[in-house]
């Protein structure tokens, strides 16, 4: 039954004051695709000086934490390796978990994205008519070709399910689409995996494949943000209600909405925790 009670407002110190940790998404909070946010530089500057434990929890699969490392220093935020989580630095333990080492792998992103699945143990495959494989990695919409990467795929998985194989699906980014810049939308990871379930639905003879899918409003990031905090009771902060406050939710983890894309209401589906009009402290 949706709430139809109005979540708290609070600043950010009376949050910090609840919580052990704060977790960031990265896009409409810190960062957006002209740069650092103007609340940004002092927020991760005051959270160093305090020690507070905070991670940046990011569906983006196509940056590994080494690459977001350089890059929010280029916009004069210095946060440390240890503290990204992308849902890309998930693929290595999906494919440990899956037992999927050497497992000749479709994956559709970018340089680091094909990184991420060599760690996990998968060899990535030529993008090329005819190609076998035995899992499919979609990361995100750059670095291979859009269209032609995912008629690859769509093939390869039903030659596969023909040959008696069933490849294993994941999804990294599960975002549909992005903001490309002023009143413009690109479509992303998301997207691509939605057209090739439609696809395989429709081929597959009734067999329901899906990708199993590690970013938000999934509570994996969540989990692995509490381990790497070794925190017990976080808050996370975000701009969407469908993959930040959901994800959160999902996991157990306290979520405050910041104003940015999504605006609560009552009636609304999903109800964070609470309201966060600044990120000051
Ligand atoms: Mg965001």
């Amino acid at each position: 039954m949706p709430c139809r009670m109005a979540p708290a407002t609070r600043t950010l110190e009376e949050l910090l004051a609840a919580h052990d940790g704060l977790l960031l998404d990265a896009y409409g909070v810190l960062v957006d695709g002209s740069g650092a946010l103007p609340e940004a530089r002092p927020l991760i500057h005051e959270l160093h000086r305090r020690a507070t434990p905070y991670a940046i929890v990011t569906n983006d699969a196509s940056r590994s934490p080494a690459t977001y490392v350089k890059r929010f220093a280029e916009m004069g935020l210095a946060i440390p390796e240890a503290r990204i989580i992308t849902s890309g630095s998930l693929l290595p333990g999906y494919f440990k978990a899956r037992q999927l080492g050497g497992a000749r792998t479709i994956v559709l992103g970018t340089e680091d994205s094909y990184q991420h699945v060599i760690e996990g143990g998968g060899v990535p495959v030529a993008l090329a008519a005819g190609v076998e494989i035995d899992a499919v990695a979609i990361c995100d919409d750059a670095g291979t070709s859009f269209l032609s990467g995912m008629e690859i795929a769509l093939s390869a998985i039903l030659r596969a399910l023909e040959a008696g194989r069933r490849p294993a699906l994941v999804l990294a980014n599960p975002d549909l689409v992005y903001p490309k810049g002023k009143g413009e939308l690109g479509f992303t990871a998301g997207a691509m995996a939605l057209l090739i379930e439609r696809a395989l639905a429709r081929l597959s003879h009734g067999e329901s494949l899906t990708f199993d899918r590690l970013g938000k409003p999934e509570p994996h990031l969540f989990v692995r943000a509490k381990q790497v905090l070794a925190v017990t009771n976080p808050v996370m902060v975000g701009d969407q209600l469908e993959t930040d406050v959901a994800g959160a939710l999902a996991a157990g983890v306290s979520v405050a909405l910041y104003r940015g894309i999504s605006r609560w209401h009552a009636g609304s589906a999903i109800t964070p925790t609470y309201l966060l009009e600044k990120l000051a402290l």
